[in-house]
């Protein structure tokens, strides 16, 4: 029996050519990893660092800001030995123009600081688990299950359990958004199967835009709404294993798609709309899945999610440079950096 996962499910319906490449042929990518990706595994290191330490003691923000630094000189390393094997053009694709790894480098540092002045002494709720493993049923025989990973589940003092989610995209979900995004809702479905929490304990659903200095969207979902959810992914099971062919369905999402330069219908599509294919060492696309998990797209619909109007002003906006001269004060860029 197949596990989905939230990712693996709306692939599907992104793309299925896309989910064909993933997860029926697992196709290695022929590309190395984004930056939105890496710099959101740092941030999420340095999230699971920092509540680990809460019940003992609170880290100091530089304590905070050097792990987060020796994580990307680690990982950094590990990318380009990756490069190395594989044979990737690049060790991290960059997708915006302009835009360098330093770049990124530097937002990471300024969401970790961001958050960190913003929620110390991190008493609004107490850890109850980090990157909590959920796995749940959809239906009562057991016939269709997911799993999913919670970045941190808090209790608050009034018995609340908050579900929180790191964000490090540009884009931030609206709260109207939020009441349509499925996957911290999935996860709700596993608490309530968790016998230590229940299906009557009352929960709330907790984004953090970091990038954002208004970071949190909060959501929540009533019995009556997880239950059209379970029956809502059970049709989506249904029709992803009933499914013979897996035809391309391109969009402008191809240009984030890591297997963009496999296939022949997204490039068409592309060229279709006046956009030159570039090679993959040419360009460095996000993944669509991806993309939507990082909230760099909507998840509830990823195409219409293109046309969404504009959101709040990110904290990296105007106030970059002045942002940078700070930091630099804080911690020094690492060394990979000046290879680019
Ligand atoms: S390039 Fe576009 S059409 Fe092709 S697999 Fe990727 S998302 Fe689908």
């Amino acid at each position: 029996m197949t596990i989905y996962s939230y990712s693996r499910v709306n692939t599907y319906f992104t793309c299925p050519a896309q989910f064909e490449f993933r997860y029926i042929l697992k196709t290695p990518p022929p590309v190395a990893e984004g930056i939105e990706l890496f710099l959101g595994s740092r941030f999420h290191e340095c999230m699971e660092y920092l509540y680990q330490q809460i019940p003992e003691r609170v880290p100091t923000v530089n304590e905070l800001l050097n792990y987060f630094k020796n994580h990307w000189d680690h990982k950094w390393q590990e990318a380009l030995k990756k490069q190395q094997d594989r044979g990737f053009p690049t060790p991290i694709r960059i997708v915006h123009e302009g835009q360098t790894l330093e770049d990124y480098y530097e937002k990471g540092q300024l969401f970790v600081e961001n958050y960190y002045h913003k929620y110390q002494p991190f008493d609004q709720d107490q850890t109850q688990g980090i990157e909590m493993k959920v796995l749940f049923n959809l239906d009562s025989d057991g016939q269709y299950k997911m799993q999913g990973f919670i970045d941190r589940l808090g209790k608050d003092s009034e018995g609340t359990f908050w579900i929180h989610d790191y964000k490090t995209s540009s884009r931030r979900m609206s709260e109207e958004d939020a009441k349509y995004e499925d996957q911290l809702a999935l996860y709700q479905i596993g608490l309530s199967q968790n016998p230590k929490i229940g299906s009557s304990a009352k929960v709330k659903l907790a984004w953090h835009f970091v990038a954002f200095d208004k970071d949190l969207v909060v959501s929540e979902r009533n019995a009556k709404e997880v239950e059209w959810l379970k029956k809502k992914y059970v049709l989506k099971i249904q029709e992803i294993e009933k499914a013979k062919t897996f035809p391309v369905k391109p969009s402008r999402l191809c240009g984030w798609c890591e297997y963009l330069s496999l296939c022949d219908g997204g490039k068409a599509y592309l060229e279709s709309k006046g956009k030159k294919f570039t090679r993959p060492e040419e360009i460095a696309p996000v993944p669509a899945v991806i993309a939507a998990q990082e909230g760099v797209l909507p998840v509830k619909n990823a195409d219409s999610a293109l046309l969404a109007p504009p959101v709040p002003t990110p904290l990296f906006g105007h106030s970059l440079s002045k942002i940078r001269r700070k930091n630099q004060k804080l911690v020094s860029a690492p060394d990979q950096l000046s290879l680019f």
